[in-house]
Order: C-alpha cells, then structure tokens, then sequence
C-alpha cells in the first residue's frame, strides 16, 4: 500500500493528502521565501498526480514571479504551497512542510539561497548548502 501523508491549514479549510512522499524536505532562505512564511520557508517537492487537495475553493495565489505563485487559505492565511506556472513545465508543488500532521522521519536534504541566511539559526544535521550564485546558475542552464 502507498505511503500517504495528510495535513491541513490553520483553519482546517483546506485539507492535503500527499501520496509515495518524500522524506526529504528543502528549505529556502531567499528573501521572498522569508517574508512569505515569516523566516524561513521549508517544503516538500510533491508531483502534482501525488497531491490531493480538499477544499480547493479557499486556496488563493499570489503571483509572486513571472514564472510562480505562493498559495495561501484565503480565511486563515497559512502558507500553502509554492508552484512554477511556466507552460509545458512539469508541476511541482512545494508543500510548506508545516502542514503535514505527522513530519516524523523527515529531514531537510537541500537549504537554497544559503548564503542569504540570517545569523539568527542554523538548522542541524548536514543538509546540502546552495548559495543564490549556484541556484541561480542551475535553474538558468538549458537542461532545467
Ligand atoms: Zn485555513
Ligand atoms: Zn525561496
């Protein structure tokens, strides 16, 4: 049987089950990430066949970028998720890892824009480090 993880905003308003998730969990330290999610923003990358969402009908987007948007309830504000809207793109759901009603046996794999990182903590454990230079550089490269 596939694994599942549930989890649901705030409000309860809407309600997310995810299917074979991942154990490994990205966080990212831009700024844009910060102000969204009030420091620090830590996800899990879902396929969008692997997402279940009820409640569809509170999920409000912010058109953060040309190329994304930064969903949220729109009755109790909780970060949702982040997703590209590029056409032709595979999507991927970055689900803010705060949802999940169970996070145990996760870790965080990958911390993006790690130089932009406050003084303020330092997360344990030996993730792998991306500077903005280097995730910039790998997003831009043709094969992406
Ligand atoms: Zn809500
Ligand atoms: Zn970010």
């Amino acid at each position: 049987m596939a694994e599942t993880r549930t989890g649901h905003c705030l409000c309860g308003g809407v309600s997310i089950t995810v299917t074979n998730p991942s154990h490994e969990l990205g966080a990212c330290h831009c700024e844009m990430c910060r102000r969204w999610t009030g420091l620090c923003t830590m996800a899990l990358g879902v396929a969008e066949a692997d997402l279940a969402v009820e409640g569809a009908g509170n999920v409000a987007a912010f058109r953060s970028s040309d190329w994304a948007e930064r969903c949220f309830c729109r009755v109790c504000g909780s970060t949702l998720w982040y997703h590209l809207t590029i056409p032709g793109q595979t999507v991927t759901h970055y689900v803010a890892a705060g949802l999940f009603d169970d996070l145990s046996g996760m870790h965080i794999g990958h911390e993006l824009f790690f130089d932009r990182k406050p003084d303020a903590f330092a997360f344990a454990g030996d993730s792998k480090k991306i500077t903005e230079a280097e995730f910039l550089a790998s997003v831009a490269s043709p094969e992406e």
